[in-house]
């Protein structure tokens, strides 16, 4: 059975979706909505291929989504409120790329104390806009960050992730080592690529023991990815990577 990636996401709220690691989210979709843009290009989105691979939103007539409507939207939005764990930008793209990333982040925020007071809001970041100080500041507004960081090194990175020729390897660790107070999000995947060997493991574990997130969460793919050639890692080679950044003093959590 031939498993497809998943369509994009049509209005700037979905959901809820049930996550494994936020709990109950509901979603925040900063990107435009007919084509999928991001500085990103992973072997594994779910979303699949990037058609627009870009760092700069304001170069190209993107068509970001207004952030003048997100109110409007969220307020309408069928969902039962009281139920919701977080409130999390997420979406087909790279949100801290919209040019009103701060405004949609009081947006939201201001809807939470409203509507959803016991929901934290958070974003699923690619980190490749961290290194921007406006960028970090409108981050640190939410509640919690899970910043992106698929590689310790530059050659698995650009192997995994497929960055935009603008992303540069160590802004981005130098962004992230700048934000503080997040944590990182990690898939493991083996096949056409693969950053579970020990040695692309060792130089990951290598970065995150100086950027020290709050908690390095990992996990391998359950969905379709965009390189149909991809493979999961085993549960006991997660474990095993799990070990390895408890070793080097690392708050793990497999998913
Ligand atoms: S950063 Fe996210 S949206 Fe962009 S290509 Fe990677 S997985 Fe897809």
């Amino acid at each position: 059975m031939i498993m497809q990636t998943l369509p994009l996401q049509t209005g700037m709220v979905y959901g809820p979706v049930g996550s494994r690691r936020i709990g109950l989210s509901l979603g925040v979709n900063l990107s435009p909505i007919t084509r999928k843009i991001c500085s990103f290009n992973c072997v594994y989105c779910h979303y699949g291929w990037t058609d627009t691979l870009t760092m700069d939103a304001d170069s190209e007539n993107l068509h970001f989504p207004d952030v003048n409507d997100l109110m409007r939207q969220l307020e309408t939005y069928q969902v039962d409120h009281h139920l919701l764990d977080h409130i999390t930008f997420s979406g087909n793209g790279e949100a801290t790329m919209h040019p009103n990333f701060d405004q949609a982040v009081e947006v939201v925020t201001e809807f939470r104390d409203k509507a959803a007071p016991q929901a934290k809001t958070a974003i699923l970041s690619n980190s490749t806009m961290a290194h921007k100080p406006d960028v970090r500041k409108a981050l640190l507004k939410l509640e919690r960050r899970f910043m992106k960081l698929d590689a310790g090194d530059e050659k698995t990175f650009r192997q995994i992730n497929r960055p935009s020729k603008a992303v540069d390897f160590n802004a981005l660790i130098d962004g992230l080592k700048a934000l503080g107070n997040f944590e990182t999000q990690t898939i493991f995947l083996d096949g056409n690529v693969s950053n579970a060997s020990d040695e692309a493991v060792d130089a990951w574990i290598n970065v995150l023991s100086n950027l020290r997130p709050n908690a390095a969460q990992i996990y391998t793919l359950v969905r379709p990815p965009a390189d149909s050639h991809l493979k999961p890692i085993s549960r006991d080679r997660l474990k095993e990577i799990a070990e390895r950044g408890k070793a080097a003093d690392l708050r793990m959590q497999i998913f």
